[in-house]
This record gives C-alpha cells, sequence and structure tokens, in this order.
C-alpha cells in the first residue's frame, strides 16, 4: 500500500521499531489494508495497448453488435454483475470463503436477453485488467433487471452485501483478499455513476465516456468533464501517553460493546493534521498537539452517498486530557487502558466471525436463507468473551489499535527529529 519509495514509507520503516529495537511492523510497508492492493488497477494499459479502457470498449462494442459472443476473443471478457450495490457473489467449495461471481460476457449478454433487457456498452464500466492473463475486468449494475435474480440462483450465485464478504474474507487468503478490493472498487465506481447521473454544472443528463471511467456533460455548450471523486476521512487513535491510554468512542450505529477510534470528514481549507486536532477537540473536548500519519485504506462501504471514501490513518498526541463527549455525535468516549484494550484485542473472536459470515454466504448461495435478513441473526463481530473490543481487522481502527498495544508507534521526539524533512501536511 505505501509505495517503497514513498518518502512516508522511508519514514516508516526507519521509525516502526520498538524500544529494545526489535522491529514489530517491520512489514509496514507491505501492509495492505482491506480494499487495497487491487491487483488489476495498480496499471492502466497506454491507449494503443488491447488491454487500455478505450480499446477494450471498442472491442466489447463490435462483439455486442453481433449476434454471438460465444467464439473466443483477445482479450478475454470478464464481467461482475451488481444490484443495489450488492456484488455477486458464490460459495467455494471446501470453504470457509467466497468468490466473486464472475460471468462471461456471452453468459451475461443471454442473462439479459433472458429477463429481455439489453445489454450495452454503456452498462458496462471498465475495472482494470490482467494483461499477462488476457483478461479485461468490467462491472454492470444490474438493479433494474429482477429477471436476473433467478437465473442467477440456479448457478448457486448471488448479490451479497459487501459488509458481509468483508467480515467473511480469511484475512490470510491473498485471492480472497484481491477478490475484496476489486469488488471494493467496482461499487465505488458503480454508485458513483448512480449519484453523477446529471451535470452538476448546467442540470443536462451525463454520459459515460472512456468506457465508464469518467463522464461527460450531454449538453455540447457545456461538455463538462466529471471524474469519480474521493472523500478523505481522517481516523485518529488519541493517545495520553503520561498515562499509557487511548481514547476511544462508541456510536449509536455500533454494534454493542464495539469501541473505537475518532474519525471525521475533512473540511474545505484545512490541513489533514488541523481536520485530525479540530474533530478530536469537536466530538471529545481533548486538545491535540502531535500527529502522526500511519497509514491509508479505501473505504468502499461506508454510506451509498459517499461510495469512495478513503480512511487516512494517524496517531494523535493528547495535551488535554478532560473528556466532553458531543452527544449529537457519540453515544460515548473514554480513556481505555493499556490492560484493557489488549484485552479486547486477545479474547475478539475475529476467526469466528469470519466464519460465521463465510457460512452465511455459502447459505445464501445456495439459496437457503433467500429473502432472510442476515444481520438480524449474527453480530457481524463477535467478542463474545471481552467486556469491549475493537473492529476487526478489516477496518484500518483494528490496526492503529493493534500499533499501539504492540508499541509499534515511534516515539514523539524520534518523530520530531524524522518529520522535519517530511511535511505530511502536503500529501
Ligand atoms: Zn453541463
Amino acid at each position: 500500500m505505501l509505495c517503497s519509495s514513498s518518502p512516508i514509507a522511508a519514514l516508516f520503516s526507519k521509525t516502526l521499531i520498538n524500544p529494545n529495537s526489535r522491529p514489530i511492523f517491520s512489514t509496514m510497508s507491505l501492509l495492505t489494508h482491506a480494499f487495497a492492493g487491487n491487483p488489476i488497477k495498480s496499471r492502466t494499459p497506454k491507449p494503443s495497448e488491447p488491454f487500455a479502457p478505450q480499446t477494450a470498449l471498442q472491442t466489447l462494442k463490435s462483439l455486442l453488435s453481433r449476434n454471438t459472443t460465444h467464439e473466443s476473443t483477445s482479450p478475454d471478457f470478464k464481467v461482475l454483475p451488481f444490484r443495489k450495490g450488492r456484488p455477486l457473489a458464490g460459495s467455494t467449495a471446501g470453504g470457509p470463503t467466497w468468490h466473486l461471481g464472475w460471468l462471461s460476457l456471452g453468459e451475461c449478454k443471454s442473462f439479459f436477453e433472458k429477463s429481455r433487457a439489453s445489454l450495452s456498452e454503456d452498462l458496462l464500466v471498465y475495472l482494470g485488467c490482467k494483461s499477462d492473463e488476457g483478461v479485461v475486468y468490467w462491472a454492470v449494475d444490474v438493479s433494474e433487471e429482477n429477471g436476473l435474480v433467478n437465473e442467477l440462483g440456479s448457478k448457486q450465485l448471488c448479490f451479497v452485501e459487501l459488509r458481509t464478504l468483508m467480515v467473511a474474507t480469511d484475512w490470510a487468503d491473498s485471492t480472497t483478499m484481491a477478490e475484496l478490493a476489486i469488488a471494493g472498487h467496482a461499487r465505488a465506481l458503480l454508485e458513483w455513476h448512480n449519484v453523477a447521473r446529471f451535470c452538476g454544472y448546467c442540470g443536462e443528463k451525463t454520459v459515460s465516456v472512456e468506457a465508464g471511467r469518467r463522464k461527460q456533460c450531454s449538453n455540447e455548450s457545456c461538455k463538462r468533464r466529471i471524474y469519480p471523486r474521493v472523500d478523505p476521512v481522517v481516523i485518529m487513535l488519541v493517545i495520553d501517553k503520561e498515562n499509557d491510554r487511548v481514547l476511544l468512542n462508541r456510536q449509536s450505529r455500533f454494534v454493542p460493546r464495539m469501541w473505537s477510534c475518532l474519525a471525521g470528514f475533512i473540511e474545505p481549507g484545512e490541513s489533514l493534521e488541523e481536520a485530525v486536532r479540530r474533530e478530536t477537540w469537536e466530538e471529545t473536548g481533548i486538545e491535540v498537539g502531535e500527529v502522526v500519519y500511519h497509514s491509508s485504506q479505501p473505504w468502499p462501504v461506508g454510506p451509498s452517498s459517499m461510495p469512495c471514501q478513503l480512511m487516512i490513518g494517524f496517531f494523535a498526541y493528547a495535551k488535554s486530557l478532560e473528556i466532553n463527549v458531543d452527544k449529537e455525535e457519540l453515544e460515548d468516549a473514554k480513556w481505555h487502558s493499556r490492560e484493557d484494550v489488549e484485552k479486547a484485542l486477545t479474547f475478539a473472536e475475529y476467526k469466528k466471525a469470519q466464519e460465521t459470515a463465510a457460512a452465511k454466504v455459502e447459505q445464501m448461495c445456495r439459496g437457503v436463507e433467500k429473502g432472510h435478513n442476515l444481520s438480524s441473526d449474527f453480530n457481524v463481530e463477535s467478542g463474545e468473551l471481552a467486556p469491549m473490543f475493537i473492529p476487526g481487522p478489516f477496518a484500518i481502527a483494528h490496526h492503529l489499535i493493534s500499533c499501539w498495544i504492540n508499541r509499534g508507534i515511534p516515539n514523539s521526539s524520534e518523530v520530531q527529529n524524522q518529520t522535519t524533512s517530511v511535511s505530511l501536511s502536503n500529501l
């Protein structure tokens, strides 16, 4: 996730060392958060290459205009359908894990025809390619195609909430982690297409261009280009260094007993560090001094109106300790001792929650629980043995907290010495 040549990565490789000089986060520069590390997005081919968005779109157009798409083509096209923000997924035999429900272009076209709809190239959004395997990947929103759901059921595939897939992902399984990243990117793009239907300047309809990677106003005298925008969110672990404790909060939407880091949107005209200090002050009345960057994570599972969030993680050192909770924003905020947080991490049953979610995906795909509300009968994050628990390893909050527990944070003076040449606010 952190480019090894970046100044930030260099900073981490030098400083994430514990007081005994044992590197705890020696793999920090290799830490890939859930939804990061998308293997088909790392390099967009140049327009002259057959896998490039524009070139692939031309090939796609000509294939769709013919009567058959069953002939073998180069490049090969794979399509991932989404319904109301949920990707098509299946359960992997011998699990417990899951896979995305990729369809061939021919399968996708015939599913559309069976539900009396027509698959046009405007509906398909370019996701990326694996040029060494000769495959180009696309996503398509089929929310309007009700007939499709029954058709796909016969293939033991179903549309699953991305959050459920996120919890069901085995952290150690790089293949599923890669699929989760692809699904997250695809969901963010498709949701952005849904909210960018009209031009913000003149109000005319927008059309998809460059294989769905951007949109353009259809008004000839306007023709504004519209790109997917990322909404940056600061997320911070506030540390009381003197008393060796951290500030965690609860929100009413959290599952019972879950505590996490503070987070908030960046406002126009402020730096990341200023956003960390302002949000902490507004929500808890705590004054923050030094702010240290940790890592960032794409977060496509926020509200559907904001599908392209980027969580930017920091450690924030408290200058004052008295908490004054803003009850409109938070249910509660408290200082938690190292011992309590360590217990919460040790006893939380992340593995059990993962297996439960994976088993639910399997049941859904076998049609066992059609129409059943999944969230009603299991907590995606269990942690039954601890009086409190923190989010699972799919969330950046987990890594901020466990980094503090493992004493992997550089101490203040060390940071001050090493950050003088790196202005983090210029990121
Ligand atoms: Zn316009």
